[in-house]
């Protein structure tokens, strides 16, 4: 769908999206449903639904290397979670985009349309006004300027098209979804549930909530999309589009509208700005570089989406300096790039269970346990702040007795025994925003687009290692309340950005002097730019974040419209 046309007549669109992952895609869905001609600008290469999953049905056997992905294939490929030979197909050679570690940092990332939405675990669970007014509440960062009524409608309107699996729990501090019924969790899970709600009045094991089709409604089938089938191979793309992606759901859709036109292939290099008035700078257009090519194209339009994922939105904006803002886009208090997060998981627990002798693990389930924040939710209970979820996952394996030859070798994996059923957990901390934590521009460093590269410089804090702490703490005593046995606890020591929620340095709120975006994700200082993705982000909560990003897109999407047609932009 590569629209390589020159004249600048042609190069004019009502609406332009920066990204096709899970933000983009929806900007792209509410604008093309909006009636606005919209242009989907997208660095890597096209990903059709279905088409260009070349691994989806494949089984075991017909991987050469069985899963694994030999030393010589490895390349530059680091930039996967867990590189596999299933989902080499997603793999980013690292030359693509190298960018400057001042302190330890990973950064993970899916250049493709679709891009992270193909890769991403699919865990959907709300915010809670315990989230919004932590900043105001504990002292951090800037109050939010929204509240959880804001987005309520609107993660309605968002897990209605996506399809949501989960249960309606009634916590104030996880808010009910609009839910299909919900995978079931393993014995193990239910029986720590169990414990849980005799030793502790406030911690609740529930069913993870997760963006897959357990009972598809007509809106899903007018998407192409059908039912979940527990395969569990979702990350190779998924041909039934039985969880929610760009490419099996929003693209799609508003490809539909005849509204869209999808540039694969544009790396996009900086907004172009108009006006030096310091209340009227508008943003006329896009500069993209033509990624096959290396030509550098513009694009213009009276309404720009930025929604590029968190630290590539930054980037974007940083780069898109003019007379009027030398400094990056609408950056006039000097705060873009800064009070970047993300997710701390460093945490991690293990046990077995001797018991549940006569129940076993039977077919797949794709989501697993989730215990919402149960540290500093209603008060200050800690000698550090907010908190964090934990996820849990346990089934029952069998004990392969390998160390023979021959008859005895076939029997022993023919009729394995069962061995004990095992648990484990993974801690999903807040990590509080410091201006320190920040992205800046290398100002001698390019990347072979002679964009400037990005320096991320990010770190713990004592608050993290005191959180962790806690976690463990609290693990081995959970487990221990549990019955459980060879319990093992552990900090993985793993740098910022392992575990992919990155959010900030475009952050909303209601001060233009301590923000740079609305209440409506609006720039404060250029009207007609939006950003949408984690970027916007004023904290990160323990919640995976990508619903509540696709939520607030939404939103933002409807509201510029609207902006648009009163002739406000
Ligand atoms: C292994 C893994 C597991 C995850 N699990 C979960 C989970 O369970 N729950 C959850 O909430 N989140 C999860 N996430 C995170 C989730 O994937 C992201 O939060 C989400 O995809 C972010 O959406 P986005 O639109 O901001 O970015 P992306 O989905 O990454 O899309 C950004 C797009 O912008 C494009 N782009 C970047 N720079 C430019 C440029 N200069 N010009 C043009 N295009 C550009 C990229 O190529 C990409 O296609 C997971 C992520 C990973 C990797």
């Amino acid at each position: 769908m590569a629209n390589l046309v020159t004249s600048k007549k042609k190069r004019k669109y009502d609406a332009i999206v920066i990204g096709s992952g899970a933000t983009g895609g929806w900007a792209a869905k509410e604008l093309c449903d909006q009636g606005l001609k919209t242009l989907v600008l997208e660095r890597g290469r096209d990903v059709k639904h279905i088409r260009d999953y070349p691994t989806a049905s494949k089984a075991p056997w017909d991987f050469e290397y069985r899963g694994t992905v030999p030393l010589h294939l490895r390349g530059n490929h680091q930039n996967l979670r867990r590189l596999q030979e299933q989902t080499l197909h997603w793999a980013l050679d690292d030359n693509e985009q190298p960018f400057i570690q001042e302190k330890p940092f990973r950064w993970f990332r899916g250049y493709h349309v679709g891009g992270k939405s193909l890769l991403w675990a699919r865990q959907t669970q709300h915010w809670s006004d315990f989230d919004f007014e932590g900043p105001s509440r504990d002292g951090f960062a800037i109050d939010w300027p929204i509240r959880y009524k804001d987005l309520e409608p609107w993660y309605n309107h968002v897990e209605n098209f996506a399809g949501i699996a989960g249960n309606n729990d009634n916590l104030p501090e996880l808010p009910n979804s609009n839910c299909q019924p919900a995978f079931e969790i393993s014995c193990i899970e239910e029986y720590f549930k169990e414990s849980l709600k005799k030793n502790y009045g406030n911690r609740h094991l529930i069913n993870g909530r997760c963006a897959h089709l357990t009972d598809p409604q007509e809106i899903h089938a007018r998407q192409g999309r059908a039912k979940c089938m527990n395969q569990t191979m979702c990350n190779r793309g998924c041909v039934l589009g039985g969880y929610f992606s760009s490419n099996s759901s929003t693209l799609p859709w508003a490809e539909k509208t005849g509204n869209l036109t999808l540039r694969p292939h544009s790396v996009v290099h900086s907004i172009i700005i108009k006006g030096r008035n310091k209340h009227k700078s508008k943003a006329v257009g896009v500069r993209v570089i033509d990624g096959l090519t290396n030509e550098m194209v513009e694009y213009y339009a009276k309404l720009i989406f930025i929604n590029a994922s968190t630290l590539n939105s930054n980037a974007i904006l940083l780069n898109s300096k003019s007379d009027r803002f030398p400094n990056g886009l609408g950056n006039d208090n000097e705060l873009l790039g800064k009070y970047v997060s993300w997710h701390n998981y460093r945490g991690k627990a293990n046990a077995q269970f001797d018991g549940l002798k006569d129940k076993k693990t039977s077919g797949r389930a794709p989501s697993h346990g989730y215990i919402p924040r149960f540290r500093n939710v209603f008060s200050q209970e800690t000698d550090f702040l907010r908190g964090y979820a934990i996820g849990i996952g346990g089934g029952r394996g069998r004990k392969f007795e390998t160390e023979v030859l021959g008859d005895q070798l076939r029997e022993n994996l023919l009729h394995a025994p069962l061995g004990n059923w095992h648990i484990s957990s993974w801690m999903m901390g807040e990590v509080v925003p410091i201006e320190t934590n920040h992205v800046r521009l290398s100002p001698d460093k390019t990347d072979k687009y002679g964009i400037p590269q990005l320096i991320v410089s990010c770190d713990w804090t004592e608050n993290d290692d005191k959180m962790v702490q806690d976690y463990l703490d609290q693990s081995q005593e959970m487990f221990e309340k549990a019955g459980f046995t060879d319990i093992s606890v552990r900090d993985a020591h793993s740098p910022p950005g392992s575990d992919i929620h990155e959010v900030g340095g475009v952050r909303m709120g209601k001060d233009p002097g301590t923000s740079l975006l609305n209440s409506w994700n609006q720039m404060h200082l250029c009207k007609n730019v939006f950003v949408t993705d984690g970027a916007c982000m004023v904290s990160t909560g323990t919640q995976n974040p990508t619903l509540t990003f696709m939520t607030l897109t939404a939103r933002a999407a409807n509201y510029a419209v609207e902006q648009l047609k009163s002739k406000n932009l």
